[in-house]
């Protein structure tokens, strides 16, 4: 596969990443979300970024019918962090369940050989036993913070499921932990813990000021490193078909004091860090199950913490002006 990067006018005034003037037909690999956390760091030779409005289901269908692409790797979504979830509950609902359905369907409609779609570890239950497993998925409501986002993610692999029994098509789904690297989006409100700490500790360290932290520190997260979701995808394109959903994981638990720490040591912030416990925790833990990876991809080396956080923050001191914040 290629990394095309060019960005050329689309016929219908919205933008497609694509090989240069002529819109490519057929491409072998089209990246929904292609310019978000995980789409940036895979490898397709079409690449769609957030002005085509999936939601939209004639925009979705245009989009098929013109570009007709072999396989489709489906990272769009609305995302956010503790924050964005609970602010925004009905849209991360209607967003979701709208670009999921009409992005799988017109996959069907349009003869999409291969889907790999993104849900998760959102979709699990609160309340359940550990390590999860892709057999928990439904089995208990899900965390109160964010249980929008996470039903629209369960219809996305209920979608898949039936589409493999009914029509007998090659369309998985994959369950990534907490993702962070390059390119995410660095909102001080609305990110994802790790974007939004980096963010701080850049801000506190320019204007001297005390770092404030949501929470106690004590919840658990398994970080994985945007790259290697993005590897392992290219993979699982390959290599994995099962109506199973594949749990992308690097199985180690880090406390968010422990990502404190580091982010702090490698940014060289010096002032006072302050656990603001008016904020909330959030799910305590969601431990995963990484067994099938390390069945199937044994190979496969992740990214240790220190390093995902180093290359993440070097990322983003060096492009500050320029990033989602
Ligand atoms: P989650 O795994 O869906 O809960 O995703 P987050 O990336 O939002 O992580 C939330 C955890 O990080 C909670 O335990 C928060 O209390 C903690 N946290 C600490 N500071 C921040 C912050 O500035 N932003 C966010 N989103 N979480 C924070």
């Amino acid at each position: 596969m290629k990394m095309i990067n060019k960005l050329s006018p689309y016929e219908s005034g919205m933008e497609v990443i694509d090989v240069g003037e002529e819109h490519i037909r057929r491409p072998e690999v089209l990246v929904t979300g292609g310019s978000g956390l995980v789409g940036s760091m895979i490898n397709g030779e079409a690449k769609i970024n957030s002005s085509f409005d999936l939601r939209d289901k004639n925009v979705t269908d245009k989009l098929f019918s013109d570009l007709r692409p072999k396989n489709v790797i489906h990272c769009a979504a609305k995302v956010g962090g503790l924050g964005s979830n609970m602010n925004y509950k009905g849209e991360f609902f209607y967003d979701n369940i709208m670009i999921n359905t009409n992005v799988i369907e017109a996959c069907r409609k349009y003869d999409v050989k291969k889907l790999i779609c993104f849900l998760s570890t959102c979709v699990f239950p609160d309340k359940t036993t550990y390590p999860l497993t892709s057999k928990q998925i439904h089995s208990g409501e899900p965390h109160e913070s964010n249980y929008p986002y996470a039903y629209a993610k369960r219809m996305a692999e209920v979608q898949i499921r039936a589409y493999r029994e009914q029509y007998g098509l090659e369309y998985i789904s994959v369950i990534p932990t907490n993702i962070y690297g390059p390119n995410d989006n660095f909102n001080l409100d609305n990110g994802h813990v790790i974007p939004s700490l980096i963010h701080k500790c850049y801000l506190a360290r320019e204007n001297k000021t005390d770092l404030v932290i949501w929470g106690s520190g004590s919840p658990l997260r398994e970080f994985i490193y945007s790259e290697d979701v993005a590897k392992l995808t290219e993979w699982a394109l390959e290599e994995y078909n099962s109506s199973d959903p594949l749990i992308l994981s690097t199985s180690e638990e880090t406390s968010i004091k422990n990502i404190v720490d580091i982010i702090v040591d490698i940014m060289k912030f010096k002032g006072n860090i302050v656990w603001d416990k008016s904020k909330p925790d959030g799910q305590f833990r969601k431990p995963s199950d990484n067994s099938k990876i390390k069945k199937y991809a044994p190979f496969f080396k992740f990214t240790p913490i220190e390093d995902g956080l180093r290359k993440t923050i070097d990322w983003f001191e060096s492009n500050y002006k320029n990033i989602r914040k």
